[in-house]
């Protein structure tokens, strides 16, 4: 199971088992002049730190580091969140003192090979992608749309249309996409899902007109489905002046199979720490790429890098863009292991990529859908979306299922999302998994549903076997206690 019982009580007490005078660390000689301390007042006579040796630190921050589940320790469906196996190739490289030392300020001829790197890189992705080009300086996914939305915007102004005021955006897109758009100033409209889970046509119909600055889609959409009618929904929203936003922060649904250019989406987001396997989790680090059409290419958020007739690269501003949206070129590290892993794939091993994750999703969703009611009975993508309707009949809710998860030894599902689904329960086995892991996964989900049978307090208590069992989540997130405070001082 997770950890071995107790670790979370000794994680306390180490730094809690504080001894007057017991050093952890020998600091080195002065080796420059001793400098007069300040006016005493401003002095403390104690400071209530920990005095521990450093075995018991390093025990510490080793046992807090394996009280977390992780996709090195287990399997991790998270839905729409990619969590999948991260070869640990990308690390090495990333590591490479060439790429790890290098100053995001030494000048460009100093730097040729970090940037011929970013520019193969740009130039994979726009490929991918079937677009025109590619800016890599955006941090995440919902930073790319951001970006992305900024950039159709100054496409309008700059044609004098400046009465675009409203995006639409389906009831079914991931919940970044709304609030990029409000942050770029725009008035959402939410666009409903017909009863297929596709973009209903007669409302995106009825808002096409001359203030639609554009649509955003999330393909695969947050149900997991591709949306059928996407070749429309481009039509209808050109038709009417407007531009299509593509979320394709799931890109191991299409790898090599669809582009987005070719569908006739305008600009797009990749998530490389989803889809191109960089570690990500607990908010960081990501790189959300931007990739777009020729009519966008001006506008992209700079810097982009150029090869020049010369073979050299440099760091260029496109003629019209947004300007810069980050600090530098973008993550680096995270871009590093992105290429790395496309270069160790090749053609072969992408297209393999959406072939393998598109069949787990599937195969989850043939061998539990006799149990887990299924909203949307069709071929999924790279997730499958249940909803827990009959457990919750025998009293036990989606949350409780997913809890009981835990016990059996795997990461919980995301729960209650996409909002449309009643009790939502969304699976993404990703790409990257065993028959076997998939086999144990779907076990346990089947033993789930005979225990809300037999004996459905034990899922309603569950989780038993971890290090804390039901969090206030409420209180968790509004007072969070995320730092350690001596015994005296928290007393006050
Ligand atoms: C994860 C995700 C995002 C947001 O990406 P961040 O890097 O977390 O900002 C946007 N859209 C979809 C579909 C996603 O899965």
């Amino acid at each position: 199971m997770l950890n071995k019982g107790g670790n979370r009580d000794t994680t306390r007490m180490l730094m809690d088992r504080s001894v007057s005078g017991r050093v952890g660390v020998i600091t080195p000689e002065l080796d420059v002049p001793a400098a007069s301390l300040p006016d005493a007042v401003y002095l403390r006579d104690s400071l209530p730190l920990p005095e521990v040796s450093e075995p018991e630190v390093v025990q510490y921050f080793t046992s807090l580091s394996q009280l977390n589940f992780s996709i090195d320790t287990h399997f991790y469906p998270l839905g729409s969140c990619t969590m999948k196996y991260n070869p640990k190739i990308n690390d090495e490289v990333a590591f490479l003192p060439g790429f790890a030392g290098i100053h995001p300020q030494q000048p460009a001829e100093q730097s040729q090979g970090a940037l011929e790197l970013l520019y193969r890189l740009q130039e994979f992705l726009t490929e991918v992608t079937g677009m025109s080009a590619t800016s890599l300086a955006t941090l995440a996914g919902a930073h790319g749309e951001l970006a992305g939305v900024l950039m159709m915007r100054a496409y309008h102004l700059a044609r004098g249309d400046s009465g675009r005021t409203k995006m639409g955006i389906p009831d079914s897109a991931h919940g970044t996409n709304p609030a990029s758009a409000a942050m770029a100033g725009f008035d959402v409209v939410t666009i409903p899902s017909d009863a297929d889970g596709n973009t209903d046509l007669a409302a995106l119909r009825e808002i096409a007109g001359d203030d639609l600055a554009g649509v955003m889609i999330t393909l695969p959409s947050t149900l997991g489905l591709f949306d059928s009618h996407i070749l429309e929904v481009c039509q209808v929203v050109h038709e009417c002046g407007g531009l299509v936003y593509g979320d394709g922060a799931n890109m191991n649904a299409l790898l090599g199979r669809a582009k987005l250019g070719e569908l006739g989406f305008d600009v797009c987001h990749l998530n490389l720490h989803k889809t191109f396997s960089t570690p990500h989790g607990g908010g960081g680090p990501g790189a959300g790429p931007v990739c777009c059409g020729e009519i966008l290419t001006p506008y992209l958020a700079a810097p982009v890098v150029e090869r020049t007739d010369a073979g050299e690269y440099t760091l260029s501003e496109p003629a019209e863009s947004i300007g810069k949206i980050s600090g530098f070129h973008g993550n680096f590290g995270v871009l590093v292991r992105a290429y790395t892993y496309i270069r160790t794939l090749g053609a072969a091993g992408l297209l393999s990529i959406s072939g393998n994750a598109v069949l787990n999703a599937n195969y989850i969703m043939h061998e539990l859908k006799d149990i887990y009611a299924l909203p949307y009975d069709r071929t999924c993508m790279h997730e499958v979306v249940f909803s827990a309707d009959l457990q919750r009949e025998r009293g036990v809710s989606g949350l409780e299922v997913a809890k009981r998860l835990l016990d059996y030894g795997f990461h919980a599902p995301t729960m209650y999302f996409p909002l449309i689904v009643h009790e939502a329960l969304m699976i993404e086995p990703t790409e990257s998994e065993t028959k076997e892991t998939l086999d144990a996964f779907i076990d346990a989900l089947r033993a789930i549903d005979a225990e809300a049978t037999s004996e459905p307090e034990l899922v309603q208590h569950a989780p038993h076997t971890t290090p804390v069992s039901r969090l206030d989540e409420a209180t968790a997130a509004r007072r969070p206690v995320l730092r350690w405070e001596p015994v005296e001082a928290a007393a006050d």
